[in-house]
């Protein structure tokens, strides 16, 4: 009898225990003390109405015997599919059917649950800093190697990024199988243009490697930035995308999200929609109807308006966190197409020396860089996910400390 040994070899991710336990503590130690989280990408704001009003009538319908529904379809109900084609691709001038598109529970089950469809013998290329998901997948999935004593696995290609390319990573020396690409990116909050992931897709076609694209933030572009992979010519043929309504719609805790793999994708002539379709029909059984109805609602004319204006509270959060720490002559990344803002630790501090003094000085809470890999080490993380007068108040207050 024998475990999945690979498990063995992850890390104890400590990072939000640590900050929660050292926020304790300095509770203890000052009480009363007003302290104000910047730290966790989770959001705050309801649901927007139209959700609300949707999920209401999704529940009423379950109550009687005619409109009651069962078990729902494992890759999603086609009224949500139909919407998401509409709206999130052919309003684009993309083309993508809906059986391309697969409904989940979210966005880390299928980044982390990709990698079924794929080969153990695999290279993957990582950025790093990143978010932990990838990383922790490929380590269960036996692709990571070994970890090395400067924090990173042996296997894997990293994708270095640092103020030297502008957090923006550069297509890898050693061609990669599975590229994990996430724009607008968390944990530093930079976007992509569409000549920037051109390359990406190019590169991708050329050496035969499939690019796994996270786009959980595309609704918070404002600038002149591809929404969607599928946007750049070629990407059919070689990339599959990831999206939720977590950060879009406030659906974290109620969870939805899709993955689009493109018809036309195949490795060694197998179908990868195939084999993702017969992966979700064997270990995934749906999202509820209640769910799919509320993300529905999100494309309705109403919950268009109200997810817009939810997402342009947070963004202008972002905006008063970038500009308030700019104008002080911190270095800052992000926070103009992301609900993240990252910044340099001031006079060389590390980024967990960072996190004590700030959360002393300041009472401010804010995530280590150095929880996103190695390269996130002299960094850090704030999130506009707070209320913005916490949020203009944790400004004025970082503004006075420093
Ligand atoms: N992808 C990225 C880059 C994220 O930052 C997150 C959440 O923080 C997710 C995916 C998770 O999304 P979901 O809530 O749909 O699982």
């Amino acid at each position: 009898m024998k475990i999945n040994e690979n498990y063995l070899k992850l890390q104890d991710s400590y990072l939000f225990s640590m900050i929660g336990s050292k926020v304790r503590a300095f509770e203890a130690e000052n009480p009363g003390s007003d302290i104000i989280r910047l730290g966790i990408g989770d959001v705050t704001r309801p649901l927007p109405e139209a959700v609300i009003g949707a999920m209401l009538k999704a529940v009423e319908e379950m109550s009687a015997e005619k409109t009651f529904r069962g078990y729902p379809p494992e890759y999603g109900y086609d009224f949500l599919r139909e919407k998401i084609r509409d709206n999130d691709y052919a309003a684009r001038g993309i083309d993508i059917e809906i059986d391309e598109i697969f409904v989940s529970d979210g966005a880390k089950s299928d980044t982390g649950n990709i990698g079924d469809i794929f080969s153990a013998e695999n290279t993957v290329a990582i950025c790093d800093p990143v978010y932990p998901v990838y990383i922790d997948t490929n380590v269960m999935g036996g692709r990571a190697g070994e970890l090395t004593k400067d924090g990173l696995w042996s296997d894997v290609t990293y994708l270095h990024c640092s103020p030297e390319n502008n957090f923006l990573p550069e297509l890898p020396k050693k061609a990669a199988d599975l590229i994990y690409l996430c724009f607008p990116n968390n944990p530093t909050g930079m976007g992509i243009t569409a000549d920037g992931l051109k390359q990406w897709v190019d590169y991708a076609n050329e050496h035969g490697s499939i690019i796994l694209y996270d786009s959980a933030y595309e609704a918070y572009i404002t600038e002149d930035l591809p929404h969607s992979i599928f946007e750049i010519e070629g990407a059919k043929n070689c990339a599959i995308e990831f999206r939720s309504f977590s950060k879009t719609a406030g659906f974290t805790g109620v969870r939805c999200a899709y993955t689009v793999v493109p018809r036309e994708l195949e490795v060694g002539g197998v179908s990868l929609n195939k084999l993702w379709a017969r992966r979700q029909a064997t270990k995934f059984n749906g999202v509820s109807y209640i769910t799919q109805r509320g993300a529905e609602a999100v494309y309705s004319q109403e919950g268009k308006a109200q997810v817009r204006a939810t997402v342009n509270y947070y963004l202008n959060n972002a905006k008063i966190i970038e500009e308030g720490l700019r104008s002080s002559g911190f270095k800052t990344w992000g926070g103009v197409n992301s609900p993240y803002v990252w910044m340099k630790t001031p006079e060389g501090l590390s980024s967990w020396e960072f996190f004590d003094l700030l959360l002393k000085k300041a009472g401010v809470v804010g995530t280590p860089g150095a929880g996103f890999g190695p390269a996130g080490e002299g960094f850090f993380r704030l999130t506009a996910f707070n209320s913005a007068e916490k949020t203009q108040q944790a400004v004025e207050r970082i503004k006075n400390s420093f």
